[in-house]
């Protein structure tokens, strides 16, 4: 059962379709002007159920594109039927179209032996990288003239990436943070990220853009005062200062 709302973000059309259960997911549907994207596509099986609640909203002008943070079966999970339900192409970054393709196992990408060993263990979950997803193209931009800017946040995989929207001051990070039960965190389960080291700096980098908005993959939107949340985490795990 998937759930849609729009949120109240000044300035943005932007709405969450959320799914619960056992891996409780989030994903977007951005409106820029006339058109719109999508950015991820939650766990398997889900795409007549995705394009049934946005069609459900009538404002809703017909996605696009289908943007994808990163490989994790619970972001890339319905993508490739989606984009086939409505002839529309999924874009990832560069450094993630091998492992959104299926062409490399993710685990080749990790930065320990053991997370190598961890993620080669889980690969058979089918969360950790997602059903191929084989018709996907990268980009570095959403749309030139929407304001929207891929920002590079490698770490919990090789080539996630966050999107950034000044003019709103809102940034949609997929799992480059983590905000369960209201908490921020990074990888809530360890051994998922490939890079720790490199997740931190990720982490430093979307505080520098100084976001009143954050939206994430898991768990609560942060809508006015990200940048506070974010610091404050940041300072509590004493990274910074
Ligand atoms: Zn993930």
């Amino acid at each position: 059962m998937l759930t849609i709302k729009k949120l109240l973000i000044p300035l943005e059309k932007i709405w969450r379709i959320s799914a619960g259960g056992l891996a409780p997911v989030h994903m977007y549907v951005v409106q820029v002007e006339n058109k719109s994207f999508i950015v991820d596509a939650m766990t398997r099986n889900r795409a007549r159920a995705i394009a049934a609640v946005i069609t459900s909203r009538p404002e809703i002008p017909r996605p696009s594109e289908i943007v994808l943070t990163h490989c994790h079966g619970d972001h890339t999970g319905s993508a490739a039927a989606l984009s086939q339900l409505w002839s529309i192409p999924c874009l990832c970054s560069e450094a993630e179209q091998p492992f959104v393709s299926g062409e490399k196992p993710l685990w080749t990408a990790a930065a320990g032996r053991w997370t190598a060993q961890f993620l080669r263990m889980s690969q058979t979950l089918g969360l950790v990288q997602g059903p191929p997803v084989t018709d996907i193209r990268h980009f570095e931009r959403v749309d030139y003239e929407s304001g929207w800017v891929v920002v590079p946040i490698p770490g919990h995989t090789p080539g996630h990436i966050a999107l950034w929207r000044e003019h709103s001051r809102t940034l949609i990070a997929g799992d480059g943070l983590f905000n369960f039960f209201d908490r921020l965190s990074r990888d809530p389960f360890p051994g998922v990220s490939i890079d720790p080291r490199a997740e931190w700096s990720a982490i430093e980098r979307l505080s520098a853009l100084e976001p009143d908005h954050l939206l994430l993959g898991h768990g609560r939107a942060i809508i006015g005062n990200a940048t506070a949340r974010i610091r404050e985490y940041l300072e509590r795990l004493g990274k910074t200062g």
